[in-house]
């Protein structure tokens, strides 16, 4: 079996690696191993020292490594180019921050001292996706190495070489070898790799279906998991929204990375005292859309990654269709991998695209009467990842925010993960958390001393 390096747009094969054998696998987990035992002995200052010239490394490299990502997974260069910056961000932020996040913790207790103190745990897993196919990585990456653990990564099988690259530039940022190897198999080596003795924890960013499986080889091996899953997120319009500045904001969030992204907004809620001039604007925004070469700056509406997936956002659709939503715009398939920007009318519980999360350029609209119909319509979603609300009053939209299932709630802003911020779901859309103090010692061993 290999893993193949195809461009989305035009179906050229860029490259193609063997998988590895078991022998390859294990050397990479030995060392791994190996390496924890040194890197966890590191200062916090020595780490992040590393994690630095691993920022400055993706700095010098941002347009080839932007080049690859959108020639490997088809997204636009200048999404690609933000994608590496954000990585960068989040080594210096990490670099930084790491030491105060996991600083032992005093409590007053009947020892004359006690306190809280968080330890690296080992190798810790990583599953994940192609959509954001270094930004997921590093999500991940960058608290686990903080916090002292080594890392495997399985990365998805149209992404090899992200993946290659991602393990390149860790070596040439001079961490110790094995401190973060890329695994080249295929999802069926998973199960075996939680299985091993060496591997603490793993952390899974993708699909609700890969979710149960990973979490269920997690949970028999009793190891922990941070599951980062699907979502369906609501963007709720209320009737005093400034549309000047909703608009622009509701198709960046459906159309960017042409509609692949777990907290893009895909059931665009909207009071109906606003519906018909949000419609005719946003309509007319998103018919502006081109598609074309993801890699030339006129392109707007970038293909999807694989057709397979193409296909399988068009069968949604098309059910979505049969079952009464109704085509306002698109709803067909382009040339290649490319997918109309396409918008859906009346959808109501029971329409598939009411209930599923749809993975590509394909937003629907729910008409609501009021703030009670929006917060029931956005919490009657199996998925919980992010939300935003929409209006010029923002305690009113705060107070709306604060009741809605989801992990991620914005307001009058473009729902994003912050370096800063925990980011995560609930309900469907995962458990656990990525990034800041909560996501960083997700992968710790939280130790309670106790000194008579
Ligand atoms: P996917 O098909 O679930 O793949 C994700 C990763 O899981 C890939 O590495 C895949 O490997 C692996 N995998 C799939 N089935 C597996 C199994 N049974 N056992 C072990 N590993 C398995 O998802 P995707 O299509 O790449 O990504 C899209 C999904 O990810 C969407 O649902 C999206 O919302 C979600 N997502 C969530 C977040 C978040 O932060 N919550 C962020 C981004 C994406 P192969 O490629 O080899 O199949």
């Amino acid at each position: 079996m290999k893993l193949q390096s195809v461009n989305p747009f035009n179906q050229e094969l860029l490259d193609e690696f063997e998988v590895f054998d078991n022998n390859s696998l294990e050397q990479a987990i030995t060392k791994a191993d190996q390496a924890f035992n040194h890197w966890r002995q590191f200062t916090y200052s020595k780490r992040a020292d590393a994690l630095k010239r691993l920022a400055s490394l993706l700095k010098k490299q941002r347009d080839s490594l932007a080049k690859l990502i959108t020639c490997e997974m088809g997204k636009l260069y200048k999404e690609a180019l933000a994608e590496v910056d954000k990585c960068a961000l989040a080594c210096e932020y990490y670099a930084d921050n790491a030491e105060p996040m996991l600083a032992p913790v005093q409590v007053a207790t009947d020892a004359s001292r006690s306190y809280i103190t968080y330890q690296p745990l080992g190798i810790i897993m990583a599953v994940m996706p192609w959509n954001f196919p270094f930004w997921q990585v590093f999500r991940f990456l960058v608290p686990v190495l903080m916090a002292g653990n080594t890392a495997v990564l399985k990365h998805a099988s149209n992404v090899p070489q992200c993946a290659l690259a991602i393990e390149r530039l860790v070596k040439e940022a001079g961490l110790p070898e094995g401190c973060f190897r890329t695994l080249m198999i295929g999802s069926n080596k998973v199960e075996q790799i939680i299985a091993d003795k060496r591997i603490k924890g793993v952390a899974l960013t993708g699909s609700e279906l890969a979710g149960r499986q990973v979490a269920k080889l997690a949970g028999y091996n009793l190891k922990k998991s941070v599951m980062e899953l699907g979502g369906s997120d609501a963007f709720i319009v209320l009737d005093d929204a400034d549309l000047n500045i909703t608009i622009p904001t509701a198709v960046t969030s459906r159309y960017m990375n042409a509609g692949q992204t777990c907290i893009s907004a895909k059931r665009f809620i909207v009071q109906s005292a606003i519906a018909d001039q949000f419609v005719e604007q946003f309509k007319q925004a998103v018919s502006q859309l081109t598609l074309g070469d993801p890699l030339d700056s006129a392109t707007t509406l970038a293909p999807m990654a694989r057709a397979d997936l193409r296909s399988e956002l068009h069968q949604q659709v098309s059910y979505s269709l049969k079952q009464g939503a109704i085509s306002l715009l698109g709803c067909e398939q382009g040339e290649g991998n490319f997918y109309q920007a396409s918008i859906l009318a009346n959808v109501k519980p029971g329409v598939l695209a009411y209930q599923e999360e749809i993975f590509g350029p394909v937003a629907s609209i729910i008409e609501v009467a009021d703030e009670q119909e929006a917060i029931a319509v956005a919490n009657d979603s199996a998925y919980g990842l992010g939300a935003s609300v929409w209006s010029q009053d923002n305690e009113r939209a705060e107070q709306l925010a604060l009741s809605l299932e989801v992990g991620n709630a914005f307001i009058n802003g473009l729902v994003k993960s912050d370096v800063r911020l925990p980011f995560g779901g609930i309900k469907r859309s995962g458990y656990g958390r990525e990034l800041a103090a909560e996501g960083i010692k997700e992968f710790t061993n939280t130790k309670s001393i106790w000194i008579k």
